[in-house]
């Protein structure tokens, strides 16, 4: 207890507040009483929380304690609102950054990760968060990837999991191929050291996640932020139209383009192939073929990002060759350029200057053939004399039988004149209708070490065959060497990839791939709900009972990788039957960035790092949740304000200081406990909403006022009073998800209320108690606020007139004349009209 503080003066700051030895001492008995293990009870709701897991990076930062604690605080409201409440932690720990240190330093990424992840796991206890710890799951541990890989066979059972040769994006620095996802910038880079990525042709593996592409783009029946459902629905890019082939004027080859726009195709007066496009030797002329192997070279250099902006000036060369538009069967030039990538539909493009910017800029820049085929209501377009290239809607001209008929803005079949057309170049068998993506299977293969192996054995007989399942997992040998030879030491260890054929039993060789960090993570979920169970992924008692996840949290930047491969993978493994329902989970929120006081991402270079440790030994962990929680909107982030963390800490300790404050009981007024009364609950009101809507700002700056109105309620005498332990009751129970620690202290030492206050129930608001005895209300004299009348909250119409003439103010504006009219505006404003 603490020594007796009567006639504490209100700003004053008890020094009795030790958050570290108390926050310590109730982590421990948390801990000790299993107070967050979560287990089956059929009897109460379930509510899955999730919130993203880390890399072991080896150092926890103040990014991962503001993604963590507003969650953490988030589920403990929902475990008091009467859920039963999963709120596990576990780490993503295959991935680059250990293999990279165990090649400059020689440390086995092992043994490194396995540190790395004791030293965060005691770092994340400092937060006091409700984390179920037995229900940890570790990506590199051989319990999980035994089910990493045996998901992987899964996927390739169904015909979903396949190789192929192809270019891929190198980093030349970390010596791997990478994801599209994890190469960066205009120049890109590597994602992990920065490093500008060269094409290679590899034979890898991938997913076919394009075969969902389409339900990917369906969100229905979850509650996702629509700036991450807009991203993903960006990276898929889906478009609607035809593809048309097209032959080569020599050998006759077919050439297929996709086309948004099937019902211009009578306008497309040249191609133009991408440079890698496979038949540009062939069809190059000999006279042009200095020029096009000079093109071709220069592209080369250039990344796809480079070549495909928008604003670049667009440059070509000419082939010589030429091909066969199909529609007219008119003769037409074939270019090269580098806008048209390889890597996006077919590698070649039909051009329709006319009606496409693009087109239209670079047949004006080299002189080519420009022909409207689509003529706006009420003009005449002119191929010589166009300024621009026309998009919008008309009739089809010189389009053969097609003339006359009506084109709009609609994408693909909505449009009547792409229909039609499409309709006739299925008839004729030159085309289809058609739908393209953006979006490309998924590169799994990583000619890395520190991941899961991919469970594949090649006989020379029998070509790819899956481990069988009582031989998983294939563990990683320990014994490897540690060179910076751009090979796999997988691939270097004398004995590893020798095995035998699971067909004929003969000797065959190993997979020596591993697979990409997001496969881990696209299940880890499911992993949670029985970490240690052996006879498959999960428990399905357990996936039964807790799946799907009701809340994920995380950082935005996961949009078009983790929460996309995820999503992918619930729906593949629910075609498998392993999974069900369409989703994995229901409602997503993203919290913001958390920057340096430079407002400067946190970097160690810039020197602007927030270390939480120094925090929590200077603040407690309780002020640093508070502060988190109070100083951005959560989805918005802000730059870290060490003055900022002060006013939090001022709170806390102001709590403190009332209750352990000694007052003895006095006698307050009627109202002053109806006021009192009135707070609490339209406070709770508040913080109950917000936390609900993931407000966690105005949850603290709630709290914040409704200590100040406490204090004043104990100056005019409410201590001893109902209300007063009401008070008390109800604010530490607001408390308890925000600051764990001190809101038990209070609660069970101070109050000496029943142990654990974590195991209270949410508070119900007393609808009555918080309605306000009166209103106040502007009143207005021709439009312009004059005055402010205090009524009755429930004050009828003519109650508020009446009390809004008999304003001095307003009277004065009257000079003794009846108003021309008064209007109470929704009993927010009343305007008397003179
Ligand atoms: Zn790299
Ligand atoms: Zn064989």
């Amino acid at each position: 207890m603490t020594e007796s503080k009567k006639n504490t003066a209100v700003e004053a700051i008890d020094i009795s507040y030790n958050p570290k030895a108390m926050e310590k001492k109730w982590q421990e008995k948390w801990d000790v009483d299993q107070l967050y293990r979560s287990v089956i009870d059929e009897t109460r709701p379930k509510h899955y929380a999730l919130t993203m897991l880390p890399y072991p990076s080896g150092d926890l930062h103040i990014g991962h304690w503001y993604a963590m604690t507003p969650s953490d605080a988030r589920a403990r409201f929902m475990r008091m609102r009467g859920y039963n409440v999963l709120f596990p932690m576990g780490f993503d720990a295959f991935g680059l950054p250990a293999e990279n240190a165990a090649i400059k330093e020689g440390i086995h990424p092992m043994k490194r990760t396995f540190e790395n992840i004791e030293r965060m796991r005691k770092q994340m206890r400092t937060m006091g968060a409700m984390f179920d710890w037995e229900r940890e799951a570790v990506s590199a541990s051989p319990e999980y990837y035994k089910w990493t890989e045996w998901f992987f066979i899964q996927l390739y059972k169904m015909g979903l999991a396949y190789r192929k040769m192809s270019p891929v994006d190198w980093c030349p620095n970390c010596n791997t191929t990478l994801a599209r996802e994890q190469v960066w910038g205009d120049d890109r880079h590597c994602e992990r050291c920065g490093t500008p990525v060269i094409k290679k042709n590899l034979e890898q593996w991938f997913f076919k996640t394009t075969k969902y592409a389409d339900e990917l783009l369906n969100f229905d029946g979850i509650d996702w932020p629509e700036r991450v459902k807009t991203l993903q629905t960006n990276w898929i890019d889906r478009s609607e139209g035809a593809s048309v082939i097209f032959k080569t004027e020599k050998d006759d080859h077919n050439v297929e383009i996709f086309t948004t726009r099937p019902d211009t195709l009578w306008g497309a007066t040249f191609m133009v192939f991408s440079p890698e496009h496979p038949l540009v030797d062939e069809i190059t002329a000999q006279e042009n073929k200095a020029a096009v192997e000079e093109y071709k070279q220069q592209a080369a250099r250039q990344s796809d990002i480079q070549r495909g902006a928008v604003d670049k000036e667009k440059s070509g060369v000419f082939t010589g060759g030429y091909a066969i538009n199909p529609v007219n069967n008119e003769r037409i030039p074939i270019w090269i350029a580098d806008y048209v990538l390889m890597s996006y539909g077919t590698g070649a493009i039909m051009a329709v200057p006319a009606h496409d910017e693009r087109d239209f800029a670079f047949a004006r820049k080299y002189g080519l053939r420009i022909v409207p085929v689509i003529q706006p209501a009420g003009a005449e377009l002119n191929g010589e004399t166009m300024e621009a290239a026309y998009i919008g809607e008309g009739v089809m001209i010189n389009s053969g039988q097609f003339n006359g008929i009506k084109v709009n803005t609609e994408k693909g079949r909505k449009n009547p004149g792409i229909s039609k057309v499409i309709d006739w170049l299925e008839q004729k068998g030159i085309g289809k209708e058609s739908v393209n993506y953006r979006y490309r299977d998924w590169l799994i293969s990583r000619q890395r070490y520190w991941g899961a192996p991919i469970p594949m054995v090649h006989c020379d007989i029998h070509g790819w065959n899956p481990v069988p399942d009582d031989q998983l997992p294939v563990t990683l040998p320990e014994d490897v060497e540690w060179k910076p030879t751009g090979e796999s030491p997988l691939k270097l260890h004398p004995t590893w990839k020798n095995t035998t054929c699971p067909v004929c039993g003969e000797p065959a060789t190993r997979e020596t791939d591993t697979m990409d960090t997001f496969m881990c993570s696209s299940w880890y979920h499911l992993r949670y709900l029985s970490p240690h169970y052996g006879k498959g992924p999960f428990d399905e008692a357990e996936y039964n009972y807790w799946m799907p996840v009701d809340t994920y949290t995380g950082g935005i930047e996961h949009a078009t990788m983790h929460l996309l491969y995820t999503r992918f993978f619930h729906k593949a493994l629910r075609d498998a039957g392993i999974t069900e329902g369409n989703e994995p989970m229901m409602q997503l929120r993203n919290q913001g960035m958390v920057l340096g006081e430079d407002n400067e991402k946190m970097s160690k270079s810039r020197g602007n790092v927030i270390a939480p440790d120094a925090l929590v030994n200077r603040y407690g962990a309780d002020t640093i949740r508070a502060y988190l929680m109070f100083f951005a909107r959560w989805e918005m982030g802000a730059p870290w304000d060490s003055q900022g963390i002060e006013g939090a800490a001022r709170w806390i300790r102001r709590t403190w200081a009332l209750f352990t404050d000694q007052t003895q009981p006095g006698s307050a007024s009627e109202e002053t406990r109806r006021t009192l009364r009135r707070r609490v609950h339209q406070t709770l009101r508040k913080v109950t909403h917000d936390f609900e809507n993931f407000e966690f700002n105005t949850i603290i700056s709630g709290l914040m006022e409704l200590l100040n109105e406490m204090y004043k309620a104990r100056e005019a005498g409410a201590v001893g009073s109902k209300e007063w332990a009401e008070a008390q009751d109800i604010y530490l129970r607001m408390l308890a998800p925000v600051a764990p620690h001190i809101a038990e202290e209070l609660w069970t030492v101070h109050l000496g209320k029943p142990y654990s206050v974590h195991q209270q129930s949410w508070p119900q608001v007393d609808e009555s108690a918080a309605k306000e005895d009166s209103i106040e209300i502007p009143v207005q004299v021709n439009g312009k606020v004059r005055d402010r009348v205090v009524v009755p909250a429930d004050a009828g119409e003519e109650q508020i007139k009446s009390a809004a003439l008999a304003s001095e103010q307003v009277q004065k504006y009257l000079e003794g004349h009846e108003p021309r009219k008064v209007i109470v505006a929704n009993r927010r404003l009343v305007n008397v009209v003179i």
